[in-house]
């Protein structure tokens, strides 16, 4: 039989870092000693209070359909957030609890981009960005940076790409995969642009708490009233709290925005799932404790991996300042991203995931969110096998 797949999902690349990780999880099941360094996600478990939390409401029946945007409690819980984290006040109105941060994105797309739009997405970027946007209908327009500016997006840069058509400016620092940092200074100046242009800026903001080197977040919405009309936050449970299978996602925006998300979302997905909603609450207004120890062991296994990486001739990488991966340069090595990888999970058992998936071929995505004694042994294997080469 001939299956009609529409247009709109055949356009479509799978997410090849969700791949290379099943990839290697499965030959690690097959009894494979598989280094993975494609993890997506933090390693350490959701602390123990969420999951009372959660627990407890399962426990009490909260087990029904609750309003599509979220529960009230969970709604101040992140208005409460952005207050005391960013100085930021939004009305509860403002707010909508999605089914992780991803769908976040896509429902922020969905609702303000469609045919002729453009969005602009500065690269190496997150894989999903792109592909939303197609889903739109809308088309991405990318900016191409490299190590040389830390992976950042220069104001001439941006003003060059913005036309009539610019619908939205994709923003997220701490990036993933880079890991780089804007400064405060450089946000305020990119966000000075958008309102000028009267271009929305979507601002990814999860990676916000993992931050290394004394570098500081600071919301593109905080820097005026003209600056958070212009912005769409991002930000989701999954990093910062460990909580990527419970898929909790956040936006805070513009209410007319956020009346069109809480549109498209009752229509499509209705509520994040209820019981999750109270570990959300509980991650929000709970003690905040974990995150030193986590960041603490994140920043030895950063300084360690980044000065590996850099001892391997061939191989260079800038030290990120947040989020939790790094995005070594392997162009003088003569394989393609694609081809590196493949090759190294076949022979030496690394999981890693080349630059390409990012729109960066020059590069690998090496996530660091594993054990430093994993850490020193998948890079053994890939100094012996960059050693290997030609
Ligand atoms: C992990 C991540 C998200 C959200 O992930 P969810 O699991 O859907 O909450 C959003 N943006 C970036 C850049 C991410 O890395």
């Amino acid at each position: 039989m001939n299956y009609h797949i529409s247009k709109r999902a055949a356009s479509l690349s799978p997410s090849l870092t969700l791949a290379i990780d099943s990839k290697a999880k499965a030959m690690k099941a097959a009894g494979e000693d598989v280094v993975g360094f494609g993890a997506g996600e933090p390693d350490f478990d959701t602390p123990q209070h969420i999951k009372d939390a959660c627990a407890k409401a399962l426990a009490d029946g909260f087990t029904k359909y609750t309003p599509s945007s979220g529960i009230p409690e969970l709604r101040q819980a992140i208005a409460d957030k952005f207050q005391r984290d960013n100085g930021l006040s939004f009305k509860p109105s403002q707010i909508i609890v999605n089914c992780g941060g991803k769908h976040s994105c896509y429902n922020v797309i969905l609702a303000t981009c469609e045919e002729g739009d453009e969005v602009i997405i500065p690269a190496p970027y997150w894989l999903s960005y792109p592909e939303m946007v197609k889903l739109a209908g809308a088309t991405p327009v990318v900016i191409n940076t490299s190590d040389k500016t830390e992976f950042k997006v220069t104001p001439e840069q941006l003003r060059a790409a913005i036309t009539p058509r610019t619908r939205l400016f994709v923003l997220n620092s701490p990036s993933n995969p880079t890991g780089s940092v804007y400064t405060p200074e450089e946000i305020k100046v990119l966000g000075d642009i958008c309102v000028e242009k009267g271009v929305l800026i979507m601002s990814d903001e999860i990676y916000e708490h993992l931050l290394y080197d004394g570098a500081v977040h600071k919301s593109v919405a905080s820097f005026s009233q003209a600056h958070k009309d212009h912005t769409i936050i991002v930000h989701g449970l999954a990093k910062a709290w460990s909580m990527t299978g419970w898929r909790l996602g956040f936006i805070a925006a513009p209410e007319p925005i956020a009346k069109a998300i809480d549109a498209i979302q009752s229509h499509s997905t209705s509520n994040p799932t209820s019981f999750a909603q109270k570990g959300g609450v509980a991650a929000l207004n709970g003690p905040q404790d974990h995150l030193p120890i986590w960041l603490a062991e994140y920043a030895k296994r950063r300084t360690y991996a980044c000065q590996k990486l850099n001892s391997i001739p061939g191989i260079t990488c800038v030290n990120s300042k947040g989020a939790f991966y790094l995005f070594p340069n392997i162009s003088v090595l003569g394989l393609n991203s694609s081809d590196f990888c493949a090759k190294l999970l076949e022979q030496e058992k690394v999981a890693a995931v080349p630059g390409i998936a990012f729109g960066a071929d020059d590069y690998l995505r090496i996530s660091y969110a594993t054990s430093l004694a994993n850490i020193e042994k998948g890079l053994d294997r890939l100094e012996k096998f960059v050693k290997g080469l030609k």
